[in-house]
């Protein structure tokens, strides 16, 4: 075996080496299945990487998100999946068009200036260039994607399925065009949805003006009626004041008018019990352009709406002599003109919420616009029935935690129309065009040349493009080749992009599994609900049969991935400071650590407060593997001078151990197959929590400190009588080691990649660990008698080391000890004398009825047992040895209990701390009692 591995473990050296390797031997790579080979009954894990931006760099999320994922892929094609993740960035509309508009500014140019097309130009030229780069940082942290399928949200062959499924849904009458109130930034100059809004809280003011009550012929009666507003600038759009039918206050004013002061326009007073009396003064002004529920008063009075905003949020020739106006200069001189004319009746304070853009923090101004909108019925009622139980009780989709089905229910139960369109230049253009001549609209698959209706040429394309959620709605059909598939129902498209395969559709849809976060719930996972159950209906079978529900759905699972956030559980913000870079920890610790320290935190609906000492100690886990693995291959290199070779062919499976087997062997294998079935278990249950911690106490516990420990007493090559044990014992540590190897693969794929070449001395049966089988219990293999044997040792073990530590017995020194034990362990301590004796250093085993007078003695259920050890001591040096024991473990005791009464320490800091301190502390009053009882036997001076 090749078993030069340097002296320490370097994960940096280590990982770009193998990172590399799997992407240029594209091991992880899942081609389309020939045709003529399906079914083959192999099943597929398929699972889509939620795109990052285009634009994005890796954070902590990202990191967390992507190791559970590369986890459960790696698992499952250990397990013997056809095993597919598959990777792609999102052209993000917004975000990228502002990072190249910023661009464009410090060179001293705009968008508007270079136009819409050499302005595309630039984008694509910039993704060119810089996008993707999150990509690459996956690649160097080993996710076992197939990078031969990446996609990007603009390609070619993903774009023609976001024009068919415009087009098909605009030919079902389920898109539709009409006015609206948006969400509109003024900086990125777009509508933006209700999701990418922030609200603050903000000190603002309530300003009450009065609107003159003009009587029938027109002339003002001298009343006033009194409204307040917070945006007094959106007055000069008003049409109407509202009033609740029975407010008496007001009911000599039903039918009559008002004059809307500074720009005099009479507008009516209407009744709608929509109104609140109890708020402000019970009337409202009404201006359906720029407010919701203004709009919605509107349409059922059918009122005007008059629009008093430019793009930019500056009032527009609508607004009189305020027009040109930024909104806020406009409401600061439309106070002053109220107060002039003596119709401001007042201001008060008002905290209220503000609606900020959340990618220029541009405070929002609803506003109406012309929108394209999709009808969101019957969608939202499919991706209803696709996420509820069915009559038999199943559920197609399937949410981990569970509770997010309800969020999921919840909103989809209450969802709008879904605006569509946004007025950027980058993302997919909406394929409609106008015509000049009869101002219909024509949606085609193919670029017309002249109007459906009336054929004219005078039409253009609609200048918006489609929301960013529209396309990445869309990916797990896109992705594998829809609509160009047979039996997908795409009429008139080109044949040069019909591809007339299926294959990718029936192996790996639908995907297995999703895994994200609880932010994009509604964006991306509701919209590939609804769009993925929609149009996959349509493709048949393969057995040409209709396509059920469970079959139409995007993914059977969604597993929502908890936050990371800083050691003391605060979420991590760039205000705060307190952001930690994934890739930094990286840089220090390896990406095995920061992987392992991930998984070990990480159960469904467990927020994860990352802590780099947690790092720290994964690293330590790193290292000890690192010199197991040097201890074995000394081993095996000494054997191999006395002609004993490790049979590799023995090796990729689960290891066995005969009844005649020495304990520890028969012991560990037993461990091993527990361990295998606990891990697979957990992983089955998204506990990767439970995954991790239980393969580290097996690798570090019972491999590291228990087995390769006892397994020392039987490698002694040297000796000839010895060899036969010898060899056994080598081929099973080399076995089970090379098994924990596998196990431990998903979760440090690096290095466990790096030994396990090496074990196999460099002519490995595969090309991977990860190509290799993951360890599999068999229910026969776990050892019981085993363990019983093993843990009732164990035990004894630990009591003497106790005792030796409070007897003062010197670390090397070797001494007898005395047993009282039934025959069981009696037995079994006589046949692992040699265990025992190395162990705990006893030099002797001495089995008593009873532990002789005058011995301390340890007392457990199975056995007493002491240490037979008389020290000559020098009694002024003890009593001085004691004495400052005595202060020490004083001062200890004192620190740990003030801790331990420390409220706001104790809130802040992890369970496992605190328990960890309590531990000690017990520890530490425990020797402290030792210590003065043995100093009050001294003999006086
Ligand atoms: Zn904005
Ligand atoms: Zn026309």
């Amino acid at each position: 075996m090749a078993h030069d591995l340097p002296k320490a473990y370097d994960p940096t050296a280590i990982e770009d080496h193998w990172a590399e390797y799997w992407v240029r031997e594209k091991l992880f790579a899942q081609p389309t299945p020939p045709e003529d080979e399906r079914p083959d009954g192999q099943s597929s894990f398929t699972i889509l990487l939620p795109p990052p931006n285009v634009t994005g760099r890796l954070h902590m999320g990202h990191m967390l998100n992507q190791t559970e994922m590369d986890i459960l892929t790696r698992w499952h094609r250990m397990r013997g999946d056809r095993a597919l993740w598959l990777p792609g960035t999102d052209h993000a509309g917004i975000a990228t068009q502002m990072m190249v508009e910023r661009q464009l500014t410090s060179e001293g140019t705009s968008r508007q200036k270079l136009g819409r097309e050499a302005f595309v130009k630039r984008v694509w030229e910039w993704r060119c260039h810089y996008g993707g780069a999150i990509l690459d940082q996956m690649k160097r942290l080993g996710a076992s994607v197939d990078w031969d399928r990446e996609y990007f949200t603009m390609d070619e062959r993903l774009s023609v399925a976001v024009r068919e499924a415009f087009v098909r849904l605009y030919e079902q009458g389920l898109i539709y065009r009409g006015a609206y109130i948006v969400n509109w930034c003024p900086r990125c100059q777009t509508a933006i949805s209700d999701l990418e809004v922030v609200y603050d809280e903000h000190k603002g003011h309530l300003w009450e003006i009065r609107y003159p009550v003009h009587d029938d012929a027109g002339r003002e009666t001298g009343e006033f009626l009194t409204i307040a507003t917070t945006r007094p600038e959106t007055m000069l759009g008003d049409v109407a004041v509202a009033i609740h039918p029975d407010d008496e206050r007001y009911t000599h004013l039903h039918g009559k008018k008002l004059r809307l002061p500074l720009l005099n326009r009479e507008i009516p007073i209407i009744l709608d019990d929509w109104v609140s009396r109890e708020f402000g003064t019970g009337a409202v002004k009404v201006t359906p352009a720029h407010d919701p529920n203004d709009f919605a008063l509107g349409e059922r009075h059918h009122l005007p709406s008059i629009n008093v905003m430019d793009d930019t949020a500056h009032i527009n020739e609508n607004g009189g002599p305020y027009a040109g106006l930024d909104r806020y200069v406009a409401r600061k001189k439309i106070v002053e003109d109220l107060t002039e004319q003596g119709l401001l009746a007042g201001i008060k304070d008002h905290t209220h919420n503000v609606g900020h853009c959340d990618r220029c923090k541009t405070v929002v101004e609803p506003r109406l616009s012309t929108q394209w909108f999709i009808k969101i019925q019957p969608l939202a009622d499919k991706a209803i029935a696709a996420v509820k139980p069915d009559a038999q009780g199943n559920k197609a989709i399937r949410f981990v935690p569970e509770m997010y089905e309800k969020t999921y229910l919840n909103w989809m139960e209450n969802i709008h129309d879904w605006c569509i369109s946004r007025q950027l230049w980058w993302g997919h253009r909406i394929p409609a065009w106008h015509c000049a001549a009869c101002h219909k609209i024509t949606v085609a698959r193919q670029d017309p040349s002249q109007c459906a209706h009336c054929g004219s040429d005078q039409i253009t394309q609609e200048t918006d493009v489609l929301d960013t959620w529209f396309s990445s709605g869309l990916l797990p059909v896109s992705v594998f080749g829809w609509p160009n598939i047979q039996g997908a129902g795409a009429p008139g498209l080109a044949s040069e992009t019909w591809e007339g395969s299926r294959a990718d559709f029936d192996t790996f849809y639908p995907t297995s599994l999703l895994v994200t976060g609880f932010d994009i719930l509604f964006f991306w996972v509701a919209r590939m609900i609804m769009l993925g159950c929609w149009f996959s209906k349509d493709v048949k079978m393969s057995d040409g049969s209709d396509r059920p529900l469970s079959e139409s759905v995007p993914f059977r699972e969604v597993y929502i991935h908890a936050l990371v956030r800083d050691a003391n559980r605060e979420k991590m913000s760039k205000t705060k400071g307190n952001v930690i870079d994934p890739i930094e920890i990286v840089k220090q610790y390896g990406t095995d650590a920061v992987r392992f320290t991930l998984a070990s935190m990480a159960s469904p609906g467990t927020d994860i407060a990352f802590n780099v000492a947690r790092t720290e100690g994964y690293r330590a886990f790193a290292n000890k593997i690192w010199n197991a693995t040097r201890f074995i291959f000394m081993n095996v290199d000494k054997a191999a001078e006395v002609g004993i070779a490790v049979d590799s062919s023995s090796l990729g499976n689960m290891p066995s151990a005969g009844h005649d087997a020495p304990l520890e062997a028969r012991w560990i294998v037993s461990e091993l197959q527990a361990t295998a079935a606990a891990v697979n278990q957990a992983l089955a249950d998204y506990r990767f929590d439970e995954a991790a911690n239980t393969i580290y106490q097996f690798f570090w516990g019972s491999f590291c400190d228990w087995y390769l420990e006892i397994v020392k007493l039987r490698l002694d090559f040297a000796d000839a009588s010895k060899q036969p044990a010898a060899r056994a014992s080598l081929a099973t540590l080399v076995q089970v080691f090379e098994a924990s190897l596998r196990l431990l693969s998903p979760f440090m794929p690096f290095l466990t990649e790096e030994v396990w070449h090496a074990v196999y001395d460099g002519q490995p049966p595969a090309k991977s660990i990860a190509l290799t089988r993951y360890p599999q219990p068999a229910p026969s293999g776990i050892d019981a008698d085993a363990s019983a044997s093993m843990a009732l040792l164990q035990s004894l073990i630990v009591e003497v080391r106790a005792l030796r530590k409070e007897s003062g017995v010197e670390e090397k020194a070797a001494v007898p000890i005395e047993l009282r034990a039934d025959a069981t362990l009696r037995r079994l301590a006589e046949q692992n004398r040699d265990i025992i004796e190395r162990l705990a250093r006893v030099s002797d085993v001495r089995f008593v009825d009873a532990i002789s007078a005058g011995l301390s003695k340890h007392h457990t259920a199975a056995f007493d047992v002491a240490v037979v050890y008389e020290r000559t001591i020098d009694v002024v040096a003890e009593r001085d040895r004691l004495t400052k024991d005595i202060a020490k473990y004083e001062k200890g005791l004192a620190s740990a209990e003030r801790q331990l009464g420390n409220e706001s320490f104790l809130q802040k800091a992890p369970p496992t701390v605190v328990d960890g301190l309590k531990k000690q502390a017990n520890e530490t009053r425990n020797l402290l009692e030792k210590a003065r009882e043995a100093l009050s036997h001294l003999p006086p001076q």
